[in-house]
């Protein structure tokens, strides 16, 4: 956000900047929800139940068990302001002082705020480039204390789009049925942005027997390019997801009616432009990936999914170099961000000439430091 909001100074004061900090899709939200949305807001909007309107509810439950055959019931879900608000929930409802939440590094910014925000502490783990940017079982297993509350698990991941195989998660779930009382976020909102045709693997399909333990979060963000819409979802055992439900009560009622109503239909109208969007964005990864390939001073793993990319500087600290490329003209978000310091993080939610463009300044760029 720090990065995005230096880009925009630097634009409003007449300088060219490539943008390629945003963590957000570039496409348009799906034309039958606009149209959805049109309709509705003509209607009076009153409040609707915290945990989302049934609609919506059923419709989430309908797409998880299309997407990913898994079953859950309508107590077993609730609709929050996005993923986020409710991951927030889930912990605000579970967390006490002194709490430890295991956060697998590089991480989505936002998980270790959330966890202070509650009194709790979270634990990160590094996990390297040469391990994938993956949690192994071994380094689970290493950080689990009697205080550990939650485990986060999100794949494709949020910097790295790194993803994991189900024998990979089998690994963690041997891990996870010796610690019964940790609770696990599967933060799955980039699902549906993956680039190689296997199925996706959720610990909820993996790990049956650790479904009371599990809470799956997804939402309209990513898939369906409508972040601004603030429409997001979690399945999860019953006690929990009422626990969640409480929070929200109290501290926004519910996500807009309108977004609500969206929501359900962008999850039910067609779906190709999924896919559609998937090779649009896999264009523009492998275009990305070719020019940073070309520098000798960048080392870039190719992601499984979501839409950025992660090099490992060879030269120069992260923070620096991302000041270095912005006065160069191109802003990205150091690794540092991430609880990855010594990468950058590019976002390729952009068009294929302005991501060359900016892939240039970083090559460039770089040469000229070394
Ligand atoms: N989880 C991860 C890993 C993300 O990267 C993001 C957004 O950047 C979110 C959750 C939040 O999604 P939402 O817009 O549904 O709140």
């Amino acid at each position: 956000m720090e990065m995005a909001r230096r880009a925009a100074e630097y634009r409003a004061a007449g300088r060219r900047i490539i943008d390629l900090t945003l963590g957000e899709p570039d496409f348009a939200p799906p034309a039958h929800a606009v149209a959805a949305a049109q309709q509705a807001a003509v209607r009076p909007m009153v409040y609707t139940p915290a945990n989302g309107i049934p609609e919506l509810r059923r419709a989430a439950r309908r797409a998880l068990q299309r997407d990913r055959a898994l079953r859950y019931s309508d107590a077993e879900v609730a609709v929050g302001c996005g993923a986020k608000q409710v991951i927030f929930n889930a912990f605000f409802a579970t967390l006490r002082r002194g709490d430890e939440v295991i956060i697998p590094a590089p991480y989505w910014a936002s998980y270790p705020d959330m966890v202070r925000l509650c009194g709790a502490v979270p634990v990160i783990v590094p996990c390297s480039a040469e391990s994938g940017f993956r949690l192994s079982p071994d380094a689970l297993e290493a950080a689990v204390t009697e205080r550990t509350r939650w485990v986060v698990l999100n794949a494709p991941r949020n910097p790295s789009g790194a993803t994991y195989s189900h024998d990979a998660l089998a690994g963690l779930a041997e891990v996870l049925r010796c610690h019964p009382s940790a609770l696990i976020l599967s933060d799955e909102i980039y699902a549906h942005i993956r680039y190689h045709a296997k199925d996706y693997n959720s610990i909820a399909q993996v790990a049956p027997d650790l479904r009371e333990r599990i809470l799956l979060v997804d939402g309209v963000s990513k898939a369906y390019a409508m972040t601004g819409w603030r429409v997001g979802w979690g399945f999860g055992p019953t006690e929990l997801i009422r626990g969640i439900t409480a929070v929200q009560t109290h501290n926004c009622t519910q996500t807009s009616a309108v977004s609500q109503i969206a929501a359900v239909v962008a999850l039910q109208g067609p779906q190709d432009l999924l896919a559609e969007r998937r090779e649009t964005y896999r264009r523009r990864r492998d275009a990305g990936l070719a020019i940073l390939k070309r520098s000798r001073h960048l080392d870039t793993v190719e992601p499984d999914g979501a839409f950025y990319l992660f090099p490992r500087l060879a030269v120069g600290a992260d923070v620096a170099v991302a000041d270095a490329l912005l006065e160069a003209g191109c802003a990205t978000v150091p690794g540092s961000a991430f609880g990855a310091p010594g990468h950058l993080r590019l976002s390729f939610a952009t068009d294929i000439a302005t991501l060359e463009e900016g892939c240039r300044i970083i090559v460039a760029t770089l040469d000229g430091i070394s």
